[in-house]
């Protein structure tokens, strides 16, 4: 086994024990990544001497050494943070994200920032600015989005683990499509301070890794409240739970929530079949199958798409010329260097998004978009309380099919919004999600399945998956690349 083919959790044993050093391992992720990412094309900035530099800064720390990616849209302190937008492609931020800043203060070490779709808008990484990311299993293929950079770049054994933000499915989705681990805690779990907002309500950082255990690990490091963010939440909401301690656990009785209207028309019959085995085996394992109903799941995508783009319109509104970011050249006057700079350093799909948001917002349209939308959001979430009054978790497919081709989406983008329609949900009613690998299809492309929980019980969540996990072998399959 080679170096940058270990867990987290492998790592920090063999760190530990001192049959690895830090210095070892870096060495042996950053000649990995020198090998392969000319193909897959995960990293937007390798941060080699910074890594180097960072070695030893912390040595008894839970990450001590760990050598990790962070998507391109955590700000990091003094290396560039572009959200894979023109807008920003030279911003360096001058203070660090909280949750990046908890990694290093445990110990590990910064790699570089993976590529993304724009402002976390697109699910294909293809919506970047600067490169399509591949998907590390078939390269022709999408790695998902947007945290593709992330979830190709654990895939193929660039970085030991990565973060991602997910405000629709973002760090599920590609999880899915790249046969890895992806967590979106609950909102308010992990502190947004320091991530590029797009849509406020929605967005929550989150570990993509290659085990369930790992996720527990850097979930652990990660969490927690914030002052500097008002939405994280305080400790007598979200406790301060270890949660490595439920890993291992058997899930003998726990009951899991089959909803109805997941397995419908448009998912994709080997998905269906692969999920639906997955399902089976986690009845093998002792859990009990309830069929559960979330009767305005219809309505996700649409409320996700009045809702997401609104607070986007007004989140990106600070992107001006002005005070940071892309500034357009000859503009006449001030009005013109506005339009200018937001033209030119904006792509079509971040132009698409603020300007629905725009028309959602404005006065005479607001009631039957934004309001409405708000007013449906509430029975989405009620939905998902009224389920867990009968389960512990709520079991589906993370997407209606596998990775698709690269191209096969960009010019309907309705299609593309589709990919999100069983992961959305969770952003809207606030829940914890997780996608763990459970298949392949004939084609040999990964298949995702995603557990629901309740709000802040992520360590069932990861119980549960654990255990699927564990019985089974996908998460030890590799990509040939
Ligand atoms: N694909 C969804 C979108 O385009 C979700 C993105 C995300 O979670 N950041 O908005």
């Amino acid at each position: 086994m080679q170096l940058y083919e270990l867990t987290i959790k492998q790592a920090i044993e063999l760190l530990k024990k001192g049959e690895t050093s830090p210095k070892e391992l870096l060495e042996a992720l950053l000649s990995r990544i020198e090998a392969i990412d000319s193909k897959v094309k995960a990293f937007v900035t390798v941060t080699a001497d910074e890594a180097r530099a960072q070695l030893g800064n912390k040595t008894d720390g839970a990450l001590s050494g760990i050598p990790l990616g962070i998507k391109d849209n955590m700000c990091t302190k003094g290396v560039r943070t572009t959200c894979s937008s023109r807008m920003l492609e030279n911003f360096v931020p001058p203070y660090e994200s909280t949750a990046t800043q908890k990694l290093w203060d445990a110990g590990a070490v910064l790699l570089g920032k993976l590529n993304m779709d724009e402002f976390a808008m697109g699910s294909s990484t293809e919506h970047s600015a600067f490169f399509r990311t591949c998907n590390p299993w078939d390269l022709k293929r999408v790695t998902g989005g947007s945290s593709g950079g992330s979830a190709a770049a654990v895939a193929s054994d660039m970085c030991l683990g990565a973060l991602g933000s997910d405000t629709g499915g973002s760090i599920r989705q590609p999880a899915a499509f790249c046969s890895v681990v992806g967590l979106k805690p609950t909102y308010g779990r992990v502190s947004r301070f320091g991530l590029v907002a797009f849509a406020s309500s929605l967005d929550q950082i989150g570990p993509i890794t290659k085990t369930v255990e790992d996720s527990a690990i850097l979930l652990n490091a990660i969490c927690g409240h914030d002052p500097q963010d008002s939405t994280s939440a305080p400790e007598d909401m979200a406790g301060t739970p270890d949660f490595t301690k439920q890993i291992g656990r058997d899930i003998k009785g726990l009951r899991v929530g089959v909803p109805k209207e997941y397995f419908i028309e448009g998912l994709d019959a080997e998905v269906e079949k692969i999920n639906r085995d997955a399902i089976k085996q986690l009845e093998a394992l002792g859990a009990e199958l309830v069929e559960v109903s979330l009767p305005h799941t219809d309505y996700a995508v649409p409320v996700y798409y009045i809702i997401a783009p609104s607070e986007a319109s007004s989140n990106l509104a600070r992107y001006d010329g002005v005070k940071y970011g892309f500034r357009a050249e000859g503009a006449s006057d001030l009005m013109d260097m506005y339009m200018k700079s937001r033209s030119e350093g904006f792509g079509a799909e971040v132009k698409r998004r603020i300007m629905l948001g725009t028309y959602a917002l404005s006065s005479g349209y607001y009631d039957a978009y934004y309001l409405k939308a708000q007013q449906v959001r509430t029975l989405i979430k009620k939905d998902f309380h009224d389920a867990f009054k009968h389960v512990d978790v709520i079991a589906s497919p993370t997407t209606p099919e596998a990775a698709f081709l690269a191209g096969e989406k960009t010019s309907d983008p309705i299609k593309m919004y589709l990919s999100d329609i069983f992961t959305i949900s969770a952003n809207l009613a606030g829940n914890p999600g997780i996608s763990l690998p459970c298949g392949f299809t004939k084609n040999g492309l990964p298949v995702g399945l995603q557990l629901i929980g309740k709000h802040f019980d992520e360590a069932t969540v990861l119980k549960a998956a654990h255990a699927y996990e564990q019985s089974t072998d996908w998460h030890t399959r590799k990509p040939a690349l």
